[in-house]
């Protein structure tokens, strides 16, 4: 019997790989739902791309391996994020990383601000941090 699964990933991908048919291949070579939340070409020309995907737990393993395997960095998301405001330096690495404008400057008085009801807890804006500012909430 089939046994079906559900995962939630965050897939950051090199510029070489933009142009690939990546959720094609998750559809007609895996038979995966593929619902895709977000998408996003950081400064750096890397894509981030956040998705749900659904299918036979076999697939779903052999799918993921498949990604990772072409180079795909891929992360689980995590539950909830923190924003520290006074360790924070205003420094706006996290809003060149932030797929959904969850972090987001201030042009008036140069501050950030974060907007919680944008985020989508990727967590890609706790690998940016130099000050430790954005932590995960357990
Ligand atoms: S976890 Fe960070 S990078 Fe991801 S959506 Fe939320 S604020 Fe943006
Ligand atoms: S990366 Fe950290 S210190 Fe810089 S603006 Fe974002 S939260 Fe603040």
């Amino acid at each position: 019997m089939e046994n079906r699964d559900k995962k939630r990933v965050v897939l950051t991908f090199p510029q070489q790989l933009l142009d690939k048919p990546i959720i094609y291949q998750l559809i007609k070579d895996f038979d995966l739902i593929v619902n895709l939340l977000k998408v996003k070409i950081t400064p750096k020309e890397e894509g981030v791309m956040v998705l749900d995907l659904e299918g036979d737990q076999l697939n779903l393993e052999k799918g993921l391996k498949h990604l990772k395997k072409i180079g795909i960095q891929i992360e689980s998301l995590i539950e909830d994020i923190k924003w520290d405001e006074d360790k924070c330096t205003h420094c706006t690495e996290c809003v060149t990383i932030c797929p959904t404008q969850a972090f987001g400057l201030d042009r008036k008085i140069m501050k950030l601000e974060f907007d919680k009801n944008k985020c989508i807890a990727c967590g890609l804006c706790l690998n940016v941090c130099p000050y430790g500012a954005i932590q995960i909430v357990l």
